[in-house]
């Protein structure tokens, strides 16, 4: 029999339920307590939870441990260590120590360091992250963990999280105790993180080389349908699209992730998944997991699912949702306005903290969605634009305004406070004037970062928003410190009002797709960084570097490596994209249309022959524009071979970014265009690949 929901949810996570039942009281508290307030685990209790968490693996049909970590490339590494130890007399038996549930040393010189590791040390060590629970996968008990040079540098993209989660909380709570709340010891970062993806069947998608080696499709007329019929959003699920989702909701709730929505997406074939919030450590494992187990169970299916941003021209690529929220150990959310006055005060000063963290560093919020394949989406007439700003709403607008000018907020004049700070009323959550132009909205109690590449681990921004926002805190602490209680309204009051004066230009309520908003934000000065060779040498801005080692979350080395591996990524990604066209050019398209043209004139010439007055016409002028564009294509080719060349004589990383794209990529769209126009005039049997309309409509 099939097991209940409740049962199966978490049924093969290492959770709190199963330490509870499987560790010593003593341990279990102290196992507890680590993960809460992140104190030391001594080498016994980790023992202790080995044991445990073998027999528990063991039990649940696991033979093999993995530390499972998340290299600076946004993947997912692991190496699998089976539990099989020989005895004595010649047998095994499955053991597992506190040493190796603590520490791995996988060899990790073959994953990108930026320059980090010193080549006489190519060694990387995992450590365990008691906060994200240990799971089983595929037979595997899969322990999440942080990945680090010797010299302690961190390889990845959980210890700065974990840094950066931790910086944030040490800010709030003491700007927390500041304002008089003194019962709170540790602020927790939360994020949900809406996933969206396509699905299109397995056997065409395999007939498509630009599928399979970059994710995206180079080539490809428009289909006579694609989403202008706006009857796939929130459409009726098809049967196979259905049985998917059925089952990968199903893994994901084995593995403890709280997959809750999942619907159609705007185009055709796309969809997407959100789960429930969570803490960001994590939230972060788990979009990972989601990603993997998303592409697992379509291969079940005979479907692959595409996490490119932009598989398709012409239609809506596919991004990430980056909601996020504080909340503190007392079980408030920062960012819910609440009901009484007192609340209001601190809600308002975190809501500026967010905006004051935002302006300051929106260049990194950028960097942080910044990749080859989110390029085609950012700025594009549906996703939001490079421009970072933040959407307020009208109501939660008019109350800063009113706290700038010294004004009462008209209609909510009543909640006034006698002090004369002006406070938030009841702020109802209004779910109907989300802007979905904006990057980065405030939508209640949490704000939505929308930039990001469906692709994309959502690390990255959470760690930039954290440290972010953490520094803002810290100094609006600093004003604030020394203020005697009966002052601090009226503080916070005068704080906010500097605070807003400064950083409200980042706010736009308008629409965020238009040419006039690109020429305002100019003229506030806003950063426009268009494209990731643009954004990326902010990393090293001296402001940026300032503020991720004062918080201790980057040396100004780990970020050198970051800027380097984003380049090298980028070009590396373009290159594989531009040898991936020339070969379904070359090999493919141009003999089609040479096959075709020359079938079109025999055929041409044989009706001629057999009705000597027929007009060939058209076919003449099929052939010609065939032969035209074959001439047109070959010829880009062949300038594109010599760019591929002149990549590598390019002598830094950034001149290299740059030429993919101002040179490769124009190159590739020229191609791309002069192919697409004559692929619209050859017959679907002719071409060597699955169309548009094939690959959109298959599902
Ligand atoms: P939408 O209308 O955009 O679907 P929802 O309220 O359903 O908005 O939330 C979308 C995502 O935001 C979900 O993943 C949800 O769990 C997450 N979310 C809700 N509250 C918070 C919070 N306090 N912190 C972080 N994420 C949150
Ligand atoms: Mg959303």
């Amino acid at each position: 029999m099939k097991k209940e929901i409740p049962a199966l949810y978490g049924s093969l996570v290492f959770n709190d339920k199963v330490m509870r039942n499987k560790l010593p009281k003593d341990v279990y508290k102290a196992l507890k307590k680590t993960i809460e307030n992140g104190t030391h685990l001594e080498l016994e209790v980790a023992n202790s939870v080995a044991v445990a968490m073998k027999e528990w693996a063991v039990e649940n049909g696991a033979t093999h441990f993995t530390h499972w970590f998340q290299p600076m490339t946004g993947f997912t590494a692991e190496k699998h260590d089976s539990f099989i130890t020989p005895t004595e007399n010649g047998e095994v038996i499955m053991d597992f120590s506190g040493k190796e549930l603590v520490k791995g040393e996988p060899d990790a010189s073959s994953f990108p360091s930026g320059g980090l590791r010193a080549t006489f040390e190519a060694r990387g060590y995992t450590a365990w992250d008691p906060t994200s629970p240990a799971f089983i996968k595929d037979g595997t008990l899969y322990i999440p963990t942080a990945f680090c040079s010797y010299g302690g540098e961190a390889l990845d993209k959980k210890t700065p999280l974990l840094r950066s989660m931790e910086a944030l909380s040490q800010e709030a709570v003491h700007l927390l105790h500041i304002l008089g709340n003194t019962e709170v010891t540790h602020v927790s970062t939360t994020i949900g993180p809406e996933q969206e993806y396509f699905l299109v069947d397995k056997d065409l998608y395999e007939q498509r080389r630009d599928l399979v080696f970059t994710g995206r499709t180079l080539l490809g007329a428009p289909a006579p349908r694609g989403q202008e019929m706006e009857d796939h959003y929130f459409g009726a699920l098809k049967p196979r699209v259905a049985a998917y989702m059925h089952d990968l909701d199903e893994e994901l709730w084995k593995l403890g992730i709280p997959a809750k929505t999942k619907h159609n997406e705007v185009a055709p074939s796309q969809h997407e998944l959100a789960p429930i919030f969570d803490t960001a450590n994590v939230a972060v494992d788990h979009n990972q997991l989601t990603m993997e187990v998303m592409k697992k169970v379509a291969d079940k299916h005979g479907l692959v699912c595409l996490l490119h941003e932009k598989p398709f021209e012409g239609i809506n690529g596919s991004g990430k949702h980056n909601n996020w929220s504080i909340s503190t150990n007392t079980g408030e959310n920062l960012l819910d306005p609440g009901k009484t006055p007192a609340k209001n005060i601190q809600f308002l000063v975190f809501l500026m903290a967010v905006i004051k963290a935002v302006d300051e560093y929106a260049d990194l919020m950028r960097i942080s969605a910044a990749s080859a394949g989110n390029d085609h989406r950012l700025g594009g007439n549906e996703a939001p634009p490079a421009i970072v700003s933040i959407f307020l709403g009208d109501e939660l607008t008019a109350i800063l305004k009113s706290i700038e000018d010294d004004t009462y907020f008209g209609k909510h004049q009543r909640v006034q406070l006698e002090t004369g700070a002006h406070v938030l009323p009841h702020f109802v959550k209004d779910n109907t004037d989300r802007n979905r132009t904006s990057p980065f909205a405030f939508t209640g109690n949490k704000f939505e970062f929308r930039m990001l590449g469906s692709s994309a681990s959502v690390a990255t921004p959470n760690i930039i928003l954290n440290t972010a926002v953490a520094e803002a805190l810290a100094q609006f602490s600093r004003e604030l410190s020394g203020t005697a209680p009966k002052d601090m309204e009226q503080a916070v009051h005068e704080l906010i009002k500097r605070a807003i004066k400064k950083h409200k230009k980042v706010i736009f309520n308008g629409n965020g797709y238009t040419e006039e908003w690109v020429a305002e934000a100019e003229k506030r000065g806003l950063y426009n960084l268009a494209s990731t060779p643009d954004c990326l040498p902010q990393i090293l801005a001296e402001k940026n570097v300032e503020l991720f080692t004062r918080h201790h979350i980057f040396t100004r080395e780990e970020l050198a490596s970051r800027y380097e591996i984003f380049l090298e990524n980028y070009v590396k990604t373009v290159a594989i994209e531009a040898k991936t066209l020339r070969e379904m050019l070359a090999k493919d398209f141009l003999p089609a249309v040479s096959r075709y043209a020359s079938s079109v004139s025999g055929e041409a010439l044989s009706m001629k022959t057999f009705v000597p007055d027929l007009s060939t016409d058209s076919a003449r002028k099929l052939v010609s524009f065939l032969g035209a564009s074959y001439e047109t294509i070959a010829g880009a080719l062949d300038l594109l071979d010599q760019e591929i060349l002149a990549l590598d004589e390019k002598t830094s990383l950034l001149e290299a970014a740059n030429y993919c794209r101002k040179t490769i990529l124009a190159t590739m769209e020229e191609l791309r265009s002069a192919a697409d126009q004559a692929e619209a005039k050859i017959p679907e049997e002719e071409l060597p690949y699955p169309t548009y309309d094939a690959l959109l409509f298959s599902v």
